[in-house]
């Protein structure tokens, strides 16, 4: 059998200047009709679509022909979300069950047996195809039925189970598009990523071993693609080499698309989802945010760790080491060209990209004068966050080691306080004082852009706007990749301090762009056109 393997690119590890990383290869990615143009092959297409585009029938109508007009021009690989809101419903079965209540378990079955039946009959008009598609998600909701009757009669939920009752969204969901594909002339099979993707064991997060999932999607894909099949496979699961069905963490549809875009060295991972791409900030809080045509791997990781939803935060590992372009699309406006993702980005201006806030998080400070004899504040306090799992979003530290500031998302507060508070009880026994401190009314902006480094006076530019704009400021920390800048505010001056900095550093159009660079842009790297009349527009995905 014939691979499509390629040479694959010099690792782009990062952090470090974009240009000593990344060969022009990786850096420019030629279109992907131009290389394929000359030798008379098809481009490799992996396109995911998430909840909301497959929300329900008519999203999947508009699916099917985004996948119809693609794949005329390339092979395409698509990957499927569950519709919009069911995995929130398969958790919330899951939990009923735990506490025994299967009056509830059965209604949130019954409501999402309908769901996908109404989604089946509008989109599949032939009988025998109807009801073959009617058995499998009869199966598969016998399957859960079992899988929550072992639940309640334990009353224990184990991380396995959980795993195997949210998977279902996906599982029926995958059956559904490629039977509507069918139904529309594109040739299609609806393939369980447990066939394809081999994680470790770790049920809720796995990761994936990239080399027997490398092994498995040659076998298994790359004969479809040859006789001119379109692959669905099921987003967010994977297995461990057991077999056991494990799931790559919520949002995890995205990772799944670029896992299977770097084991099949795919020209391009497309995510197609319900907004324009990535947005210079979040457009219901700064009116002026537009789309960003190009940023790099470490901008986009940088965006979704920091609270950009559109990207689940390990999308970008996958394909760090081959350099393939990641592009972030409108399913509801297909003709709108999205964010590309490269290895290295495109400069701007200032250096600044984007920007973005996160809401539900509290500053949590150890310190004043209680701690001035005590030993090892920072190893303390560091390894007491470790043993909680907390995920620390921002650290920043006075002149001394008393006085420390943390941001945590707002989930993890309770815990990490209590764990600090006992943690160092005994050295503040005789302090009249708390001093470990909760503030659950702030919010942390994070200015997020990879040529900062090399453009004096950004930072100062952002605080300058700030102060202009009387904004004040809790708490600062600027990383050391120099990628991004982060500070605290109060949450009540979360919009004001986002408006500030887009307007300092012109980020909105037309005063940071003109059109006609963005159509010059857009022209250069030849996207996937595609103009499906479409007329509504859902809620955005959670
Ligand atoms: N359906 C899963 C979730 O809601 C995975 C995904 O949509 O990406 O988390
Ligand atoms: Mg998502």
């Amino acid at each position: 059998m014939t691979t499509r393997r390629k040479d694959h690119a010099a690792g782009a590890e990062l952090p470090g200047p974009a240009s000593e990383l990344f060969p022009e290869r990786l850096r420019r990615h030629r279109s992907v009709p131009d290389r394929f143009r000359s030798a008379g092959k098809k481009p490799l297409r992996v396109m995911k679509f998430g909840g909301t585009s497959v929300g329900d029938a008519s999203c999947i109508g508009r699916v099917v022909e985004i996948i119809r007009t693609a794949s005329r021009e390339s092979d395409v690989v698509v990957v499927v979300s569950a519709m919009s809101g069911v995995t929130n419903r398969l958790v919330a079965a899951a939990s009923q069950s735990e506490s025994g209540d299967y009056k509830s378990v059965a209604a949130i079955f019954g409501e999402l047996h309908q769901q996908h039946d109404a989604a089946a009959n509008a989109l599949i008009h032939s009988t025998a195809e109807r009801s073959r598609l009617g058995r499998k998600m009869t199966e598969l909701f016998q399957e859960g039925d079992r899988l929550c009757q072992g639940t309640i009669l334990l009353r224990e939920l184990t991380p396995r189970t959980r795993d195997a009752l949210s998977s279902l969204g996906e599982r029926l969901s995958t059956p559904l598009v490629a039977a509507a594909l069918a139904e529309r002339g594109v040739a299609s099979a609806a393939i369980e990523a447990t066939e394809l993707v081999v994680t470790d064991a770790c049920h809720g997060a796995a990761d994936p071993n990239m080399e027997l999932t490398r092994e498995r999607c040659e076998a298994r894909l790359l004969p479809l693609l040859q006789q001119g099949i379109v692959p669905v496979v099921t987003g967010f699961i994977g297995a461990a080499p057991d077999g056991v069905l494990t799931t790559l963490g919520r949002g995890g549809s995205d990772y799944s698309a670029t896992i299977l875009g770097a084991v099949l060295d795919a020209d391009e991972v497309i995510l197609w989802t319900d907004v324009d791409g990535l947005q210079t900030a979040d457009p219901r809080l700064v009116p002026g945010a537009c789309t960003i045509p190009e940023v790099s791997y470490r901008e986009a990781a940088e965006l979704a760790y920091f609270g950009a939803k559109v990207l689940h935060p390990k999308t970008l590992r996958a394909i760090m080491p081959c350099g393939i372009p990641l592009w972030v699309r409108n399913t509801f406006a297909p003709e709108r060209l999205g964010t590309k993702i490269t290895p290295a980005g495109s400069p701007s201006g200032a250096g600044v990209k984007a920007l973005t806030a996160i809401g539900d998080a509290v500053l949590i400070t150890v310190g004043g004068p209680g701690f001035a004899g005590v030993q090892d504040v920072l190893g303390r306090t560091f390894r007491t966050m470790a043993a909680v799992r907390a995920d620390v979003l921002l650290i920043s530290q006075a002149s001394s080691q008393n006085d420390l500031c943390l941001v945590v998302p707002s989930a993890l507060a309770k815990c990490t306080v209590e764990a600090l508070r006992h943690e160092f009880a005994h050295d503040l026994a005789h302090e009249p004082m708390e001093h470990i401190t909760l503030d659950a009314t702030v919010a942390m902006v994070t200015v997020v852009g990879q040529n900062m480094r090399s453009v004096p006076g950004t930072v100062g530019r952002t605080f300058g706007a700030l102060g202009r704009d009387e904004v004040d400021l809790i708490a600062i920390a600027q990383g050391s990749s120099e990628c991004t800048i982060s500070f605290v505010v109060a949450k009540k001056d979360t919009q004001a301090a986002l408006a500030s900095i887009h307007r300092e550093f012109r980020l909105g159009n037309p005063l940071n762009r003109t059109l006609a660079e963005d159509e010059n842009y857009y022209r250069l790297c030849e996207p996937l056109q595609v103009n499906v009349q479409t007329n509504h527009h859902p809620d955005r995905e959670q």
